[in-house]
């Protein structure tokens, strides 16, 4: 766990406790919230799941949804969001968007029949090259190496590790220590390194994206859906602040033409891969502006401000985390009395 991550699980036991963030709700809690989910899916028994903090279950997003309502919030499309802030005007009612990333076909099999029975709008962020099947799933992969093998044997950066992976624990840790060492160092040694993970341990990268990610017949049916609104999400899924400026523009002008030619309408939304502040800075931001989209959603955790509307590229979501399914976890984190603190009271957090 990082340290961010410790403070984070440390504040919503205290925020929990206490029921600060009741009281902090209505200077913190700001215009509104983006929330982010990617698998939804009926759980799985599995002992080792380290990617876990991206999955919840069906019936977490529908009680998800109703609270969100419950405490007074308005879900709306995207593009209502961003007029609300345009507007200026003093509303009511807090808007929440909620947004999918990556283009699961779970979206589609589990989370738009709730998504549709509750009528509520969604934006799903589709990664072209996963329904081409040419890009990657790099963390699934890792995940499926370890789970495959007893032992890690591996050089990153001239150095050489020798992890143990034989229980659950320990794949834990093997999983956890590969993740941070490869996803602190460049694109290119991370996709290498997990490469020959697969190559040795049998993993078919190909299959994974098969398995998980809608095709093209997928995308058009439910771009089809008067809920859904479809953004772009690069075709590779890069870590966009690692890679050459020509890249950044390849991905970002490239998957907005490919989903706009296959869908026959305009994608003007976007949501950075990976998404934090390694992934995705202010050169990124501004070259999405320039080539045409009006929003851009990262992963840095925050609520909406009003403030947000001169930074529609660099837009804070809060991650709806399969480790912690909770609504009590959710109440904290839609007040934004979290985020107040931890940004010592800054509310916008863009560079
Ligand atoms: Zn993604």
């Amino acid at each position: 766990m990082t340290m961010r991550q410790s403070l984070i699980r440390a504040g919503f036991g205290m925020m929990g406790a206490t029921r600060l963030h009741r009281v902090a709700a209505p200077l913190t809690r700001g215009m509104g919230v983006i929330l982010m989910f990617h698998h939804v899916q009926p759980a799985k028994a599995r002992s080792f799941s380290p990617n876990g903090l991206l999955e919840i279950t069906p019936s977490f997003l529908e009680a998800t949804i109703n609270r969100v309502r419950q405490l007074g919030y308005d879900i709306t499309t995207l593009d209502e969001a961003l007029g609300h802030l345009r507007s200026r005007q003093a509303r009511k009612k807090p808007f929440a968007v909620l947004t999918f990333d990556d283009g699961f076909r779970d979206n589609r099999d589990w989370a738009l029949p709730v998504l549709d029975r509750l009528r509520a709008p969604a934006v799903f962020y589709v990664t072209t090259g996963f329904a081409d099947r040419t890009a990657r799933l790099w963390w699934v992969e890792l995940e499926e190496a370890v789970r495959r093998t007893g032992r890690v044997r591996i050089a990153i950066g001239g150095e050489r590790h020798d992890l143990p992976a034989g229980d659950a624990d320990e794949k834990l840790a093997a999983f956890k220590f590969l993740y941070w060492r490869l996803r602190d160092g460049p694109e290119e040694e991370l996709l290498d390194r997990i490469a020959e993970l697969c190559a040795n341990h049998g993993v078919d990268g190909r299959t994974i994206v098969a398995e998980r990610c809608l095709d093209w017949a997928g995308i058009e049916a439910v771009a089809q859906h008067p809920l859904i609104t479809v953004g772009a999400h690069t075709i590779s899924h890069p870590r966009l602040a690692k890679r050459s400026e020509a890249v950044v523009r390849a991905e970002l002008a490239g998957s907005k033409a490919i989903l706009e030619s296959r869908l026959g309408r305009s994608v003007r939304h976007l949501a950075y891969p990976v998404g934090d502040r390694t992934s995705a800075g202010q050169r990124e931001f501004e070259i999405a502006k320039e080539l045409g989209y009006v929003s851009g959603v990262t992963t840095r955790p925050g609520v909406i401000f009003q403030q947000h509307e001169q930074h529609l590229l660099a837009l804070p979501r809060l991650s709806i985390n399969g480790d912690h399914q909770s609504l009590g976890n959710l109440d904290v984190l839609m007040s934004g009395a979290a985020f107040a603190l931890w940004n010592k009271g800054r509310r916008v957090n863009v560079t």
